[in-house]
């Protein structure tokens, strides 16, 4: 059985709080327990990364640690059988899925976010005086000290470097708080740190739960310099007002109820395959999935059966068995939480097109199974229409007029993304630009460019992180103003 430990000034430690077990939701089977960090041990991690700053990290020439963060992207993919095996334990994802998402965009944001350090300026602007002489201001930028990094776990290796990645090339150090439900990777990531060279205290990581636990430890710490976390919308609250002591600077990536929006001039297969995976990819558990569609009524029954079969064509069992295409969810507490919805769903009148049950599968009866699941016929003000459920179901429901389509996909508490398909130009600029949320897909979903803005509106988040939006967010900006 795994033990998994901390990783707190380059060195592995035994938690001294409280011990969980890490199951494998494929199967429920517990694979390993997680010792959590004690308030003293979380301590040690700021303590260590506040040192780290002064330290050979803080003096260190921008290439070199650029140079160094290459290393630690050669390192996770020099290692990536390894990761793989620690991502498909933790979440029961689908090798097909983990292999070409999760594990190689681990490897790659660090050198994105290298690149992105290397070619970023600063404004000047040289001004006027009276006596004639003017004066020159120019910005300079500086890492803001110890970012507090606390993560989910639908893409954990993924998500967590998307923010650790960018704090290093911007010269911070890292206390990275992992979900509770996938604690592997972000420790293997330790082993790596140290093989690169990354010195000591620069990257730690802390084990345990959010609240009266190493979450709520860390997010409090006076000794952490800003927090950048993704996860649910109601936990983000909790940590704004952590954040808040101390007007520590926040990054939060959030919850979502993402709408798609189908047009009767949609490329009818292209869309059928597009949307098929905002809604199912991952079992569900993509802040940016679909979980309420709008479809032009003339091909509503075409959508309809279409989705329907999709979601039927899904395949279960071992992860690892390339024939796998659709994994459980992550948790017992989890599957509950979207049985739920079906339940609601069926007892609210929903059709059901797909799914809504638990699928039997031989040999993994133990695992945290749902169907993917497609309804119709429920009101707008359904809490399954209204809440975000993370499970691998999705809503349809007919409209009539771009307007009509416009106002249903903005009815709603959440704006992180929508997925719009049609063939028609004009709508296309015109319906993106008019759903209140942080990113457009036109007839594409999940297709990143990790230089554009990442983040979502409304109770989906606040800032924006990725390319010179998380070099915004990882420095401190200092204007110097010179007198001439
Ligand atoms: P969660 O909010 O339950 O937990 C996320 C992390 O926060 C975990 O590490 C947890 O231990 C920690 N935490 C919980 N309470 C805390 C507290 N009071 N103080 C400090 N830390 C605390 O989220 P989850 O269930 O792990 O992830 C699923 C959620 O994440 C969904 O809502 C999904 O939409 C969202 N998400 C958003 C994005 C995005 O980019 N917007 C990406 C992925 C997931």
């Amino acid at each position: 059985m795994t033990e998994f430990l901390n990783f707190i000034d380059g060195r592995f430690v035994p938690g001294r709080a409280e011990a969980f077990a890490n199951h494998f939701p494929s199967t429920g089977e517990v694979l390993g327990e997680v010792r959590a960090a004690d308030r003293d041990q979380v301590d040690e991690a700021v303590g260590a990364a506040q040192r780290a700053l002064k330290g050979p990290w803080g003096r260190m020439a921008l290439a070199e640690r650029v140079a160094l963060l290459r290393k630690v992207a050669d390192g996770i993919n020099a290692r990536f059988d390894e990761f793989l095996a620690a991502e498909i334990r933790d979440t029961g994802k689908p090798r097909s899925i983990a292999s070409h998402i999760d594990i190689p965009r681990g490897a790659a944001n660090f050198n994105v976010f290298a690149d992105q350090v290397m070619t970023l300026s600063n404004e000047s602007f040289e001004m006027a005086t009276p006596d004639g002489g003017g004066a020159l201001n120019y910005a300079v930028r500086g890492p803001r000290g110890v970012i507090a990094v606390v993560c989910p776990w639908n893409l954990p290796l993924l998500l967590m470097t998307w923010k650790v990645a960018p704090a290093l090339a911007c010269g911070n150090t890292v206390v990275v708080k992992p979900s509770e439900e996938t604690p592997a990777t972000a420790t293997l990531l330790g082993e790596v740190m140290n093989a690169a060279g990354i010195p000591p205290g620069v990257y730690n990581v802390v084990h345990g739960h959010g609240p009266g636990s190493a979450g709520e430890f860390l997010t409090r710490h006076p000794g952490v310099n800003g927090i950048t976390f993704t996860g649910e919308t109601s936990t983000g609250e909790a940590i704004m007002a952590a954040s808040s002591r101390g007007v520590r600077p926040v990054s939060l990536e959030l919850g979502g109820k993402n709408a798609g929006i189908i047009f009767d001039d949609a490329d009818f297969d292209k869309t059928m395959e597009g949307i098929g995976r905002a809604c199912f990819a991952n079992t569900g558990q993509v802040c940016l999935g679909t979980e309420r569609i709008y479809v032009q009524r003339g091909i509503f029954d075409r959508v309809a059966e279409g989705l329907a079969a999709k979601a039927r064509a899904y395949r279960f069992g071992d992860p690892f068995d390339p024939a796998t295409t659709m994994g459980p969810v992550i948790s017992t507490e989890h599957r509950a939480k979207v049985l739920s919805y079906y339940d609601r769903a069926a007892k609210g009148g929903a059709q059901v097109l797909a799914g809504g049950g638990v699928p039997s599968i031989q040999g993994y009866e133990g695992g945290y199974w749902v169907e993917p699941t497609v309804w119709t016929g429920l009101a707008e003000d359904s809490p399954v229409i209204r809440e975000e459920i993370f499970g691998p179901c999705t809503h349809l429901q007919p409209f009539d007029t771009e307007d009509e389509a416009i106002a249903l996909a903005n009815n709603s508490p959440y704006g992180l993304a929508t997925t719009i398909w049609t063939e028609s130009l004009g709508r296309a600029h015109r319906v993106a630009r008019q759903v209140e949320v942080g990113i457009s897909w036109v007839n594409c979903w999940f297709l990143r460019d990790l230089r554009t803005p990442f983040g979502g509106a409304k109770a989906s988040g606040i800032g924006r992180e990725g390319g010179v939006h998380s070099m915004e967010f990882y420095t401190e900006l200092r204007n110097i103003c010179i007198k001439l």
